[in-house]
């Protein structure tokens, strides 16, 4: 029996490993799930295991809080000995947070051969923590499992070879369309008093928006806005929690705690906007077909403004806050990317025990990689 480790770390984990375990499981393999601690609490974690019905995991590492590097080196150091007890023959890891790099190492080091979730997504932003760690990851990983066109091409341009390229489509959607009729059951709506269609969603949390004071009282300023042409609740991720609080919300944006998968789904789901730094709600948004304004100035998921319901607003409070009025007052036209069907997850598990790289290659071809150059640019441009 072929045995497979998934490794899940944080709230965006979970909703991208469940589909994966299931399509896993349902083919005859044996799963182990390791949850690395990255985010430990009822709201960002219990919850999402509870409403997606996740079993407990296997095994907990305890990784917890803390700077970049003592956080990837406790996960590190904890999953090491735990890896060379199980002796997989398959390590899964999604997505870009700190425990995807860490797992993604330890296990290129490691007999195991290494599948990465959501493979060559690029922003092109050095200064996104979540940047060095796709990139690292997919550097080192066997199978390369990407959710769109874009990601794949990405990685044929730095030289990957096309068998370890799987197209496999987006997982995330397979959780939102297995929840989706589960999800607008819920009463969220009427618990926070918002009628559908005349409220708006914001989520911020990005290093970028949040950790510096000017930047976030802008984006503040531009919701403060948006706010005035309809009422915004913003669930609050626990890490832009003392910043939002020091900075003073504007009236019209309403604060609420982080709000569990099912009620945000249904908060997505009947807003007339959702403006987010968020990458998953990116994604969410362009499959419920809901406008979404990202307050950033790049993504890393172009695929949500080119066929979904995503724009590019910035952080210039009047460009965003002159991209909300066309929104609220227009039409957005949806359109559904390709494989962003609810069978990624059997997609991947297909890949994984039929087929695809058999072997961890001996030798990659020398990367072409084009980042090192946009590296230095950015590191300059910052100091
Ligand atoms: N999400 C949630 N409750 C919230 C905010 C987000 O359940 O209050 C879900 C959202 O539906 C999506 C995921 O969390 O499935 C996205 O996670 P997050 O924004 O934390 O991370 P990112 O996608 O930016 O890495």
């Amino acid at each position: 029996m072929t045995r497979i480790v998934c490794v899940a770390a944080a709230r965006p984990n979970y909703m991208k490993v469940k589909p994966v375990m299931d399509a896993l499981e349902a083919r005859g393999a044996e799963v182990v799930l390791v949850h690395t601690g990255q985010h430990y609490d009822a709201a960002m974690n219990d919850v999402f295991f509870h409403e997606l019905g996740i079993r407990p995991p296997d095994h907990v590492l305890g990784a917890g809080s803390g700077s970049h590097a003592a956080q990837t080196g406790r996960v590190m150091n904890a999953f090491e000995p735990l890896l060379a007890e199980l002796s997989p023959d398959v390590v899964v890891v999604v997505g870009d947070v700190n425990s995807t790099l860490a797992c993604a190492v330890v296990t290129a080091k490691s007999g195991a051969l290494l599948a990465h979730v959501e493979a060559g997504l690029r922003s092109r932003d050095w200064t996104m923590p979540e940047e060095i760690n796709r990139v690292v990851t997919d550097r080192v990983s066997d199978y390369l499992l990407a959710p769109s066109p874009d990601a794949a091409g990405n990685l044929r341009r730095e030289g990957y070879r096309d068998d370890q390229i799987h197209l496999v489509g987006n997982v995330m959607v397979d959780t939102l369309l297995a929840n989706l009729g589960r999800a607008l059951k819920s009463d969220v709506l009427g618990r926070l008093g918002l009628v559908p269609g005349a409220y708006g969603v914001v989520t911020l949390h990005r290093p970028g928006n949040v950790d510096d004071q000017g930047t976030l009282r802008a984006l503040l300023t531009a919701l403060g806005d948006v706010a005035r042409l309809c009422p915004l609740v913003l669930p609050v991720h626990p890490r832009a929690r003392l910043p939002l609080e020091s900075a003073g919300v504007p009236d019209g944006v309403r604060l609420i705690p982080p709000a569990g998968y099912l009620d945000f789904i249904a908060l997505q789901a009947s807003a007339r906007i959702v403006l987010t730094d968020s990458g998953g709600v990116q994604e969410e948004t362009t499959a419920l077909g809901v406008p979404c304004l990202t307050l950033r100035d790049n993504t890393e998921r172009p695929i949500t403004i080119e066929q979904g319901t995503n724009r590019l607003a910035g952080r210039d409070p009047r460009r965003i806050a002159a991209a909300a009025a066309e929104v609220i007052n227009g039409r957005t036209p949806r359109r559904i990317p390709d494989l962003w069907d609810g069978r990624a997850g059997e997609r991947i598990a297909d890949v994984l025990l039929t087929g695809g790289v058999r072997l961890r290659p001996t030798s990659l071809p020398p990367p072409a990689v084009p980042w090192q150059g946009e590296r230095e640019a950015a590191t300059v441009g910052e100091r």
